[in-house]
């Protein structure tokens, strides 16, 4: 294994911090204000492109003329600093992996340098792959993990994809990469390791040596 690529948001801090609730509420005014959805229509509309694209963007691009740049820039404007702070535990954590170290998310470059900033991380990673990668089509469609394998120049065997999202994990399995879930435990077979924080990711790299 020579690549460990992480996802950001409810991965590299725990959905305790409820950051993703303010992004919630800028993507429903985004909605409302920006794109004109009635707002009866808000929650459903965003239900029904989730399940239908993976992200709410997909479902308004195609069916509201939403330019995408736009909408980035407009839900990630939120305080970061309020729910996130350094993290040393996982800092140590991170510097003690011997691998490349990438992001891999479905926001925005913006955006992560803000949290990494945040929790005390700007400096470890190599590259951040954003929702733009593959013309804003998110994990867990394959084209992201294509193009971010194709810019690392790295075979889907020598990574590992470190997420909390289950179905993300999903297709970097499908792709032959190991898999860590962060987060509850999951029962499914392309689930290699499950951990509860990322600063285990040193421990959970035990499941590969001797491989
Ligand atoms: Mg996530």
């Amino acid at each position: 294994m020579n690549c460990i690529l992480f996802d950001l948001d409810n991965t590299l801090y725990s959905p305790d911090r409820q950051l993703f609730a303010l992004m919630d509420k800028r993507i429903n005014s985004y909605m409302h204000e920006v794109a004109g959805i009635p707002l009866d229509q808000v929650d459903e509309l965003r239900r029904s492109y989730w399940q239908r694209y993976g992200v709410t963007m997909q479902g308004l691009m195609r069916h509201h003329q939403v330019d995408p740049e736009d909408y980035l820039r407009y839900v990630h404007d939120i305080d970061v600093p309020s729910r996130l702070a350094p993290d040393p535990l996982l800092r140590q954590a991170l510097q003690a992996l011997p691998q490349r170290r990438v992001v891999f998310t479905n926001s925005s470059v913006c955006h992560s340098e803000r949290v990494l900033q945040a929790l005390g991380l700007s400096d470890l990673f190599e590259k951040i792959y954003d929702i733009r990668i593959a013309g804003y089509l998110p994990k867990p469609y394959p084209d992201p993990y294509r193009a971010v394998l194709d810019h690392l120049g790295t075979e889907a065997g020598d990574c590992i994809m470190v997420e909390d999202t289950p179905e993300n994990l999903l297709t970097a399995k499908q792709f032959g990469m190991g898999t860590v879930l962060v987060g509850p435990p999951h029962a499914a077979d392309f689930v290699d390791v499950q951990i509860d924080h990322a600063a285990q990711m040193p421990e959970a790299m035990a499941f590969w040596s001797g491989a």
